[in-house]
Parts: structure tokens; sequence; C-alpha cells
């Protein structure tokens, strides 16, 4: 019989670490609700300004749930995160904090916006509606190397995955490098575009339910999933897709949002700030091509979906 266990959010960690202790034992297949503080650590709350961001006590930042020990994991499996649920806790926040994001040179000046979430959207401006997508920005396991990692490069272990894709009803893998796996969780954000461009999506406390299972001796190098359709909401009326060539995937992707930018300011009328932070909840970046060298091309899309009026 498969249990179902609970962890609060009363002990976080803020680095990985193989000799942080479990905060919990379970057999494979069996469920834990993971209750996840926001990524800022609850520095960010429905009442702040933007100029709390610089503020920020980057020690504090994507805090995780865990971690979990699954009894039976060894270096050499794979573990099998079955995705069930994520409940959202009726707000959350979209930060340009100075120094960070795609254009953080061009984004010098803190921006917030505090979202109001409700079952399945959210408002961004009178006009402008997102749907919500939520998903755990932050899942991985103990890395095989000792000391601390920070949390925000993802690496082999998983971590700051910040991908989209892995919503309810996905399937995610992720190589066991230490025995008992110690998987932990966090950062859920309840809408991101592909690429989180400015930094963050729409960053939210949640109640995340997951099925940890083993696939015993089935090795992976790196995370990788089976997800339903992750565009299923935004695909409805098509897109406004901005483009940029060159050799440096990186660059074009900077050029593509900037068009986006610059779209976003001069046909809807949002600031610069606004119109940067909607692409990082709502526009997906992709590699439209990569073959005609020397120029390869990154595309941003733009759901029309999300313009109401
Ligand atoms: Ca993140
Ligand atoms: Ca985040």
């Amino acid at each position: 019989m498969s249990k179902e266990h609970y962890l609060d959010s009363s002990a976080v960690h803020n680095v990985w670490d193989n000799s942080i202790e479990p905060r919990l034992h379970i057999d494979p297949g069996d469920t834990v609700i993971f209750e996840c503080v926001d990524a800022s650590g609850q520095q960010v709350t429905p009442d702040s300004q933007a100029s709390d961001l610089t503020q920020l006590d980057f020690g504090k930042v994507n805090p995780l749930t865990g971690p979990v020990y699954v009894d039976g994991a060894e270096p050499g499996d794979t573990l099998k995160v079955e995705i069930l649920d994520l409940k959202h806790k009726g707000w959350g926040w979209t930060g340009i904090i100075p120094g960070f994001g795609l254009l953080a040179d061009e984004f010098p000046e803190p921006y917030l916006k505090i979202w109001q979430l409700e079952e399945g959207s959210a408002e961004f401006k009178p006009g402008i509606r997102i749907p919500l997508e939520p998903f755990c920005g932050s899942m991985g396991v103990a890395p095989r190397v000792d000391g601390p990692i920070g949390t925000v490069a993802p690496t082999e272990h998983g971590g700051n995955l910040d991908t989209r894709g892995l919503v309810k009803g996905t399937v995610l893998y992720l190589p066991v490098w230490v025995p008992g796996a110690l998987f932990s969780c966090g950062d859920c954000h309840a809408a991101q575009g592909d690429g989180e461009v400015c930094g963050t999506g729409i960053e939210s406390p949640m109640t995340v339910t997951l099925r940890l299972g083993l696939v015993k001796g089935a090795s992976i190098s790196e995370f990788r999933f089976e997800t339903p359709s992750p565009l299923t909401k935004t695909d409805t009326q098509g897109y406004y897709v901005t483009t940029a060539h060159g050799p440096d995937l990186y660059k074009n992707a900077q050029q593509a949002i900037r068009y986006m930018v610059d779209y976003l300011s001069a046909e809807h009328g949002l600031t610069r700030p606004e119109a940067y932070a909607l692409c990082s909840v709502a526009v997906d970046l992709k590699i439209s091509e990569i073959v005609d060298a020397p120029n390869f091309i990154v595309s941003a899309y733009l759901p029309k979906s999300i313009f109401t009026a």
C-alpha cells in the first residue's frame, strides 16, 4: 500500500548539498504533499514595493522543501516524479531584479507586479489576462559532489529547471546520484514563458503533490520528461512572433525579446518594464532554425489570446 506524506515549509534549505539530513523517508510509489514558499523565501509579500527588490537577501532565495529520502534509490537509478497537483494560494509576484535577467543592462531599475491569482487565470492589467499553468521551477536531487551548490544554476542533479512543460500530468525523470536520491522542490510559478526572460515568472507559494517512484538501473545523465500539452491554454488564437538571426543563440534571444518589448510598448501601450515582465510570463522563446550556418534564428512567440479587450 502506498502512503501519503506531508512536508510543511517550516524548514527549507537554500543550497543543494548531499549532507543535508532528509526530513522524510518514503517507499517508492508514495505520494508527498510539499508546502512551498515563494522563490524569495517570503521576502516579497503582497504588500511589497518595487524598491524592496533592491534589498533582497540572495542567501534566502530559491528555498527548497525537502529533502525526501526514497528507500532503495541508489546511484545509477532514475527517480520518477509524477506531478499530480499544484495549488496556488491566491497571489504571486513578477519582478525585474537589478542585475538579473536576459536584458539586465537595459533594465537597471526594479519593477514589481503583485498578482491576484484566480482559478485559471490572472489579470496583468485591464485587457491582458494570463492563463495559469503552474509548475515547480526547482526540482532536484542531491548532487554527487560534496559541499554546497547554489540554487540558481541548474546542473546534472536538476535544480532550477524553470521549464514550463513540467505542469500537472507530467512525469519528470531525474538521475539519482546518492543513496535515497534526496529530492527537494520549490520556486513555484503560476505561469512562465519559455525563457523566463526577466528572471521571474509569476512567483507563488503553492502546495505541490508529487508521487516519487524509481526506475531501477535505468541511468540517465540529465533530466527529461513526458508532458501533456503545455500550450493548450494559450494556443487558441495564434501568436505574434518576433525573430532575430545571428551566430549566437543567446544574443538572438536577447534581440528577439528587444523586438517584442518594442512591439508591446508601441502597439499595446505598455511601459518597457511592463512589456519585459509580460514577456517573462507569457512569451515563449524557440530555436526556429539551427542549420543554416552561420546564422541561426530564435523566435519569440506572444500568444494573442492574452489580450481580452
Ligand atoms: Ca527559478
Ligand atoms: Ca522563480
